[in-house]
Parts: structure tokens; sequence; C-alpha cells
């Protein structure tokens, strides 16, 4: 796992400043790059592969020392929305703007993403897709894996 450590930069989308996290967060994961942004911090955990348990105690003490600040979290990939969705405290202070959703075809189990923005999923029930054709086998549909209420239990009551 030694070339999957976890990377951050910056980029450019749409005319707004995104840092990108790519990898695996783990017990050597260094956010300290993170302390010279003085703004808001746009973060895209779309690269976010992998997660362990010290790497949650990583972020939740890093994020609670940082409480002050404005973080938005934008296309989070489903390992970290389940952690969002389990420990409350992983989101913190931080605002989520996307998230990916999983689907999976119950016919071939072809895997598809959707990304769902915060207007969809803080509405009650959440405003998603509840199934839709598989566009791989053309003869299954596919559905969200596990289910809108426990994979958006992250949402803010
Ligand atoms: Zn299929």
């Amino acid at each position: 796992m030694e070339n999957d450590k976890l990377i951050i930069e910056k980029v450019v989308v749409n005319g707004q400043e995104q840092i990108c996290l790519k990898g695996t967060i783990d017990e050597d994961t260094d956010f300290s790059s993170l302390l010279k942004e003085n703004g808001p911090m746009v973060l895209n955990l779309s690269g976010v592969t992998g997660i362990n348990s010290l790497g949650i105690r990583g972020w939740v003490n890093f994020w609670k020392e940082q409480a002050g600040k404005k973080v938005f979290y934008v296309e989070c990939p489903p390992v970290i929305v389940r952690q969002m969705s389990m420990i409350p405290s992983f989101t913190g202070t931080a605002e989520v703007v996307s998230v990916f959703a999983p689907y999976i075809c119950d016919h071939c189990e072809t895997e598809e993403l959707v990304l769902v923005r915060s207007d969809e999923f803080s509405a009650t029930p959440p405003q998603i897709k509840e199934t839709f054709s598989c566009s791989k086998c053309q003869a299954g549909e596919m559905e969200l894996d596990g289910g809108p209420n426990q994979y958006f239990a992250f949402r803010k009551k």
C-alpha cells in the first residue's frame, strides 16, 4: 500500500479552488498542509480510496481543532459517506455539498456511482432515483446499495 499514500493537491474547477484528497487515509496521513488555508476550504474527496480506524481518528481530531474554519465536502465517495453516517463527529462542522450514491444492478451486479447534491439528499425522503435500468445488461434494475435511509443517515436532523 506504499504508493497509495494520501496526496493533497489544489485544482481549480469551474473557477472554484478545490483541495483534492487522493488515496488512503491512515496513521501516516499528514494533514498539516491544510493548516495554511485561511479562507473557506472546499475539499474534494472523490479520490479517497480507503480509510482505516487510525485514519478516522486522525481525521476527527484534526477537524476538531479546526472547528472555527468553514469547510465544505464535495463529491464524497461511499467509503467516506459510510464513515459520516456511522460517526457524527467525522463530519464535524463541515457542510456536505455532494456525495456519490452507489447503485448496484440486481441482475449483473454492475456498480454505478450517482452524484447527489445536498438539496436532493436533504429532502425528506431524499429526492433520489429509486431505481433505473442498467445500461450494461439492459435487463436489470439499478438500486441504491443498502437503501436511502441507511446510506444518507449522516444528514443533519
Ligand atoms: Zn445489469
